[in-house]
């Protein structure tokens, strides 16, 4: 008779915060087929249960926070998950925390988050781009591939990350490209931060900018970030939206502009009275990639804009936004634009 075999000892799972927030990821359409469909319907619980095998990639603890579609995300909804997101991280027994949302404006989301949250632990977002009801849903693996990312041992100190399309972006680098494609998300300029493949990870890279702990801006107290605007350059532009933004209250603008974050001499005249009376004016390019270089075709130091490097409008809003809430210098805030 054999001798029992000893048990082995049960492996600790690592424990993994999910924040449900909606998006296409948790949408459902009716009929299964059809094109319309309504944002974040289904629960967590339920998103979770889609995804086979997931429990045994952490031990998971799901939070509902919001049930919204992205482009209905705002400054308090920002705050409320980076609160959560800190307040799981900050407990010893939590490995990471992944974010559902939907894909519209996940990389606002994840930059604000790169920003803000103060933690060598893995931040993951995830969306989809079908709805949990669609033919091949991509929501089921892309939250199963999140999982395993956030419960990586190597995951952290990356900054916050985004997974989809078996792709790991890194927040600051990543932008929805496609309206439609299941590959939308893309990091044109350099790469991705890793591959994960039914829970198989393989990382590359390391964020080259400032982020998490690393970085000195912080959302406080409950008065709102100061208000920034974005306005879109064209051929013919006028400067009516510009002055229309800074009538109606904004402390910053960013321009997103043609090429190399240029405007027309109509834009430059409104941009310039805009920097005189002290708004915050940010060149960003509307081309979707490459770098804004300051006194190229502009006399930036003349006119008293900042330049956005390689970010986008919608992350260099963010970046505007907290760094108005520390400083209103012209000189302080461009150094922030070469250090996040
Ligand atoms: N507008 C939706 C959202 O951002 C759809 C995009 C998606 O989640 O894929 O929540």
């Amino acid at each position: 008779m054999s001798r029992p075999r000893p048990k082995s000892p049960e492996r600790k799972l690592p424990r993994v915060t999910v924040l449900a927030t909606g998006g296409t990821i948790a949408g459902a359409q009716s009929p299964r087929s059809g094109r319309s469909y309504t944002s974040g319907v289904f629960s967590i619980e339920a998103l979770l249960g889609a995804a086979p095998g997931i429990e045994s990639l952490a031990e998971l603890e799901a939070v509902h926070v919001a049930s919204i579609g992205s482009q209905d995300m705002s400054e308090a909804v920002w705050r409320d998950i980076a609160r959560r997101t800190q307040a799981a991280l900050d407990r010893p027994e939590v490995s990471g925390v992944v974010v559902t949302h939907g894909t519209d404006t996940m990389e606002e989301t994840a930059y604000f988050l790169n920003l803000v949250v103060k933690s060598s632990k893995p931040v993951v977002l995830v969306g989809a781009m079908r709805p949990a009801t669609a033919i091949s849903a991509d929501g089921p693996m892309n939250l199963y591939n999140a999982v395993a990312t956030a419960a990586h041992p190597e995951a952290g100190c990356r900054g916050v990350l985004v997974v989809a399309n078996d792709e790991i972006h890194f927040a600051r680098e990543v932008a929805k490209t496609n309206t439609t494609q299941v590959g939308t998300f893309k990091s044109t300029h350099r790469g991705l931060a890793g591959l994960v493949s039914a829970a198989r990870i393989h990382f590359y890279g390391w964020p080259v900018r400032r982020h998490t702990s690393g970085s000195d801006l912080v959302v406080s107290g409950s008065r709102p970030l100061p208000r920034v605007d974005i306005v879109y350059a064209h051929a013919g532009m006028g400067p009516e939206a510009i002055r229309a933004a800074v009538r109606s209250g904004a402390r910053g603008l960013v321009v997103a502009g043609v090429g190399n974050g240029n405007m027309n001499a109509a834009a430059v005249a409104a941009a310039r009275t805009a920097a005189r009376a002290g708004i915050a004016v940010v060149r960003s390019s509307r081309t979707g990639g490459g770098v804004v270089e300051r006194n190229v075709e502009m006399d930036d130091d003349r006119l008293g804009f900042i330049a956005s490097d390689e970010l986008n409008p919608q992350k260099a809003r963010i970046l505007l936004m907290l760094g108005l809430s520390q400083t209103r210098d012209v000189a302080a805030l461009q150094e922030l634009f070469y250090a996040y």
